[in-house]
């Protein structure tokens, strides 16, 4: 799979972007925000610059890569050559099921359809297309030109092929990748999601700020990142997300905390939005 479009220039589409690119795949960015897709080139080439400082590329290739990424607003545009279209819009169901019903109807019939959700039924999602072989959930991490693991996720009528092409993808971009059967929130989601919950019900109960249970966390059970710094770092509306579609598919224990809640609210979205647990400059 040579020719990759990633539908939705956020957080993740961007980085989704940055290692498809990097590999040398020919890949193109659609957003329906002209901002996103503005934000995603000041990204993908302060990326390629860090990738010529820590030797990775050679400045002429560096450039060469960024230069030959593209960017649309059109989705006919970005689906209508791809073998690989990678949907990494706004965890809201009804969005990806539209999104899906339209890439159905522009992307060649060959390509793999992919969604990057963090918790959603791949099937329910493949259900809007004539394709629900060619269909699967790709789940990268954040910040994605760093983290190796894509979360290869099987709804119901992913077919062997399509499982196989996908991991291939995988390898190509130089991750690593596990195959999960599809259940909601899959392996990493369902268990970071609790632990980040957790965290957040402890700062509400006044047991501890969240400079200190982070640092707990990190001392105390080697996790790199604390659950709060994490958070906000996924951002916090998209956590909200997360946790509102487990607590209706899996039940009480991923009730999201009312700080969450409040949190959003207010605006205080994380570092997207400069303010979440910490702030930012
Ligand atoms: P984000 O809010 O940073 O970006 C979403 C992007 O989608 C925005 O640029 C927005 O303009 C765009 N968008 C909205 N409607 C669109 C449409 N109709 N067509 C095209 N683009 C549209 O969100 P994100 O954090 O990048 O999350 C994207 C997906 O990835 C979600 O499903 C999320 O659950 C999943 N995910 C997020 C993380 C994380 O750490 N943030 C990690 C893994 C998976």
């Amino acid at each position: 799979m040579q020719k990759i479009a990633v539908i939705g220039a956020g957080t993740m589409g961007r980085g989704i972007a940055y290692s498809a690119a990097a590999a040398g795949l020919s890949v193109i960015l659609q957003d329906v925000s002209e901002a996103s897709l503005d934000k995603s080139k000041s990204y993908l080439k302060t990326q390629f610059d860090r990738s010529v400082s820590k030797e990775l590329l050679s400045k002429e290739l560096a450039d060469k890569r960024f230069r030959e990424i593209n960017y649309t607003t059109e989705l006919s545009e970005a689906a209508r050559d791809r073998d690989l279209v990678i949907e990494a819009v706004l965890e809201i169901m009804e969005l990806k099921t539209s999104i899906f019903k339209q890439l159905d109807e522009y992307a060649p019939d060959h390509a793999i359809l992919a969604t990057n959700t963090s918790t959603m039924s791949p099937t329910e999602i493949a259900a809007q297309t004539k394709r629900p072989d060619q269909c699967l959930a790709l789940h990268f991490f954040n910040p994605v030109p760093k983290m190796k693991l894509i979360e290869v996720i099987c709804g119901l009528e992913t077919s062997e092929e399509t499982i196989n092409k996908a991991m291939a993808f995988g390898k190509s971009i130089e991750k690593e990748c596990v195959r999960i059967n599809e259940f909601p929130g899959f392996a990493v989601s369902r268990m970071n999601c609790l632990i980040g919950n957790e965290a957040m019900n402890m700062v509400m109960e006044g047991v501890g700020s969240p400079e200190d249970i982070d640092k707990a966390m990190k001392l105390g059970l080697n996790h790199p990142m604390g659950p709060l710094e994490l958070a906000d770092l996924v951002g916090l509306d998209t956590r909200l997300r997360n946790m509102q579609y487990l607590y209706e598919t899996l039940g009480e224990k991923y009730r999201p905390c009312p700080i969450l809640t409040k949190y959003v609210k207010a605006g205080r979205l994380g570092r997207k939005s400069g303010r979440g647990f910490y702030t930012y400059d």
